[in-house]
Formats: C-alpha cells, structure tokens, sequence
C-alpha cells in the first residue's frame, strides 16, 4: 500500500531555514488529520540535523490556517510553528506572538489516462475554468495544459489575496473562480473529496461546476448535491419563518483568524434592531455535543456559527433546531430568502 507521506512534496530546507533563523528551541508542528502522516518525514529531519530542538505535534485537526491557537502557543511555550498544508489565511491579520512557517504539501500525481477519458467524455465546454485547493495547484497546472493541448480554453483566475496561489481557493473562498465567472459555463475544482466544488456551486448556481478528485480519480457534477444541500438549508429558513426567531446563540471562536469581529458586530446589530435576543458563546470546536449543551443552557430557537461558515452545512445540518451560517441568518431576518447566501 502507497504511504501517503510519499504521494507529497514538501520543502525539508525550508524548517532548516526557519529553525536557523528564528533560532526555535521548541517547536510545535500542525496539520490536517489527512497530512498528519507527512509529519513523521518533518520529525526524523528536524531530529537529525536540529536535536536542539524540542519537537510539539499538535492534535488539532487543523481544517485551515485559519484555526491559530494563541493558547496553544503561550501554554506550551513554543518559540515557532510549523503550519504544513496551507498557505497563510488571507483574513490573518493579529500576530500570534511566534513566527510561523506554512509549509504547502503538493501533491505529486499527474492525472493518469483514464481519468482524462472520463473528464473529456464528462465536461461539454470548451471553455472552462480551473480552480483547486492548494495541494492540488501543480496538479491543476499540469491538468490545465494537458486540455489546452486538446483545443480547450482553460481558463485560471487571480485568487483576492497575494497570499493564495493563482486557481487556489478555500471552503470559504473563491474568488479564482469569481474572477472568471463571465468567461466560462464550466468549472472544474481539484480537490479531495466534494467539499470545494460543493461550496463554489452554492454561490454560482447558473454554471456546471465539476468536481475532481486525484486521488480517487472521480469526477462529480456537483448539481445533484447542491439541491439537496439547498433542500436542507431552505427547510430549516421555512422552520424558522413559519415558527418566527425570538432567541439565537451566536457562537464565536476565540482562534485566531475564526474570530470575525465585524461579522460578529453586524449579528447583533441585526438582532438587536429586529426585537430578537441573543446571547454570544465561545468555543474552538463546534460540534452536536457543544451544540447541544448551548441549547440546554440557553435553549434558542436558531443558532449561528461566525467561526467557519461550512460547518452549519456539512456537520451539523441534522441537529434538529437550525444552525445557521451568517449569511442564512441574514436571509432569516430580513425576511429576504430568494437568494440564497453563501459563503457569508
Ligand atoms: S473558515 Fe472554514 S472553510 Fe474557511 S479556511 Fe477556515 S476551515 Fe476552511
């Protein structure tokens, strides 16, 4: 069986120079639950060529670089983080007191001749536009010349921030694809999984959105479950109008880039003018259990989560009260819901 570790590319000589500049004694190393493997490579290097330096892996599951713990950093006492899997998020802007290395993983597989045959039967455009999640850049590149060979207008938009790579968007961003939404029809999104293309076809409801993913050499038309995302989302809107909002838990993170003051601020700008209660509660994991301890406490007809607007979407849309994104409780209160409201 392949071990995943080898299926990535990572830069040893950039800890070398991080742990020789900022001179670490300790550091603490994240990554995703799916990059978490790669993490033994970073460990052996730093052991041999650094045994100075004490070594920390955080459990977190590291969704993002959006999760930075100060907590985790004073605590531990850590003079440095190794971040591996993402580049710096875009809305980072306090400093976590350490200096921090994001390490990209690329992924190193080329898209085999199958695939290929399955993606020229699948997608009908000749003009299409790319996007993928950052461990897939190389391979978007790669993708995108292979197609262009073959006639077709491929076509890779500019990210919103300087930090991101040009095609690379996140689960709560996607301006890549934005920026090319009136050239194309047609998007395909390199990701694992469905979870990036599922997101982009929640904003751009007109075009055929394809999700691809290497490693399992599958390709979805997200159409299919975006309705029935759309389903679930529009009945929990109908639950509340019908049963109206006298009550709502906005739920807040105290990590680092979760922690949206002026999304927050609005929230309770909104309520407030519109009669409705709220308390404001802190957590770092959301979760049913944490869901569920709020509504013992404080028991309120409709939750919002301002730390990362897919969890309301892809955790929790089965706690039987709505947990709401921030731009669905917009929808709610405004009474505005024809248009539905994503990422925000
Ligand atoms: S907020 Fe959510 S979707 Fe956005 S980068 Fe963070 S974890 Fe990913």
């Amino acid at each position: 069986m392949t071990n995943i570790a080898d299926l990535y590319i990572l830069d040893l000589g950039l800890v070398d120079e991080f742990i020789e500049e900022n001179n670490i004694k300790k550091i603490l190393l994240q990554a995703p639950d799916g990059l978490k493997p790669l993490l033994e490579k970073i460990i052996r290097h730093i052991k041999a060529l650094h045994p100075q330096t004490k070594i920390i892996i955080s459990a977190e599951p590291w969704y993002g670089s959006c999760m930075l713990s100060i907590n985790e950093v004073k605590i531990l006492g850590v003079d440095g983080i190794v971040h591996v899997g993402h580049n710096r998020y875009p809305w980072l802007y306090d400093d976590i007191g350490v200096p921090i290395l994001y390490m990209p993983a690329y992924y190193s597989g080329k898209p085999s001749k199958t695939l290929l045959d399955r993606l020229l039967k699948t997608i009908e455009d000749h003009d299409i536009g790319m996007v993928a999640s950052i461990q897939y850049i190389p391979y978007m590149n790669t993708l995108a010349n292979i197609l262009k060979t073959k006639g077709y207008n491929v076509h890779i938009g500019n990210p919103s921030s300087q930090l991101m790579e040009k095609g690379q968007i996140l689960g709560c961003e996607y301006t890549a694809a934005l920026n090319m939404r009136n050239k194309v029809k047609a998007f395909i999104v390199i990701s694992g999984g469905i979870f990036h293309a599922l997101g982009l076809s929640l904003i751009l409801r007109e075009h055929k959105i394809y999700g691809l993913d290497p490693h399992r050499e599958e390709i979805w038309n997200t159409s299919t479950y975006r309705d029935k995302v759309l389903r679930i989302r529009y009945y929990k809107l109908y639950q509340i109008l019908r049963r109206g909002i006298r009550k709502v838990a906005i739920i807040v993170s105290p990590l680092l880039g979760q922690y949206r003051s002026s999304i927050i601020m609005y929230l309770e700008d909104l309520l407030s003018k519109n009669g409705i209660d709220y308390q404001v509660f802190s957590t770092t994991m959301v979760d049913n259990d944490r869901i569920s301890s709020i509504d013992n406490a404080f028991s309120p007809d409709a939750f919002v989560i301002t730390s990362c607007p897919r969890l309301p979407i892809d955790d929790l849309s089965e706690y039987h009260k709505p947990v709401l994104t921030p731009g669905e409780l917009v929808m709610v209160v405004k009474k505005n819901i024809d248009k539905y409201i994503f990422p925000w």
